[in-house]
């Protein structure tokens, strides 16, 4: 599981989280859905070490990670403007956590081929990231992420540049790979509509604090208080 215990984090005075926990089990698919500004991405990066907590503790798979930096945490990521090797082919691209980790030619074929076909991308392999369509990059992206078999996967708005159909068509297709490699995920969104259909549990966060943890239904259901409700009543 990712615990995140007693998580304080403040930019100057400003608090960007307050005092959050929150406990996400191993395998599951969670969502992190709040309003802009809320503290999802800080969240999101102090789970992936790229921002150190004021107080508090993360643990990750019963490792206290809380002073690990990020490459030492198990944790793959995609974040919103997620770097590409522009001159890398897809192959190159999804191969090269592999190849600075040293891992033997022909395990990093065969592995490179197996995640390519996960994504749908195989027959792309040759290309470069700028003859992708946007979905196709995301995918690129996420088979990057996965490679080197991290047991958490953690993704900042990862179709949020897209439209409607293709967004659509992605989060079907993370939930599909979801049931299929059963990796601990975590995805930041602020759309409801996309967290209720994709997430096996949604973590509401607003003004740097947890409103409410559940399941869709539950959300649905039995919202924990006013915001809850008029947030996943809104629609965008
Ligand atoms: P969005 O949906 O717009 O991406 P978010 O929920 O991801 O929003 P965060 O990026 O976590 O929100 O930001 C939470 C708050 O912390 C915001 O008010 C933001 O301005 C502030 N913040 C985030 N990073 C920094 C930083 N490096 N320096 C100062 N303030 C920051
Ligand atoms: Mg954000």
């Amino acid at each position: 599981s990712i615990d995140v215990s007693g998580v304080t984090k403040t930019f100057g005075d400003f608090v960007a989280l307050d005092d959050v926990s929150v406990s996400l089990p191993t395998g599951q698919l969670t969502a992190l859905l709040g309003p802009s500004g809320g503290g999802k991405s800080t969240l999101l990066r102090v789970i992936a070490g790229l921002e150190t907590a004021d107080t508090g503790r993360v643990t990750i798979e019963g490792v206290d990670a809380t002073r690990l930096p990020p490459q030492k945490r198990n944790v793959g990521f995609v974040f919103q403007h997620y770097a590409v090797f522009k001159h890398m082919t897809v192959a190159k691209n999804v191969a090269f956590g592999l190849e600075i980790r040293k891992r033997p030619k022909a395990e990093i074929a065969a592995r490179v081929d197996e995640l390519l076909r996960l994504v749908h991308l195989s027959q792309f392999s040759h290309r470069l990231p700028s003859q992708l369509s946007g979905g196709q990059r995301q995918r690129m992206a996420l088979a990057r992420a996965l490679a080197v078999e991290p047991k958490v996967l953690l993704l900042d708005e990862p179709f949020g540049a897209l439209d409607a159909k293709v967004r659509k068509e992605l989060r079907d297709w993370l939930r599909r790979l979801h049931d299929e490699v059963h990796v601990t995920t975590v995805f930041v969104t602020h759309d409801q509509e996309e967290a209720m259909e994709v997430a096996d549990e949604i973590v509401v966060i607003n003004d740097g604090r947890v409103e409410q943890v559940g399941t869709p239904d539950q959300l649905y259901d039995e919202p924990a208080n006013d915001f809850v409700m008029s947030f996943l009543g809104e629609v965008t």
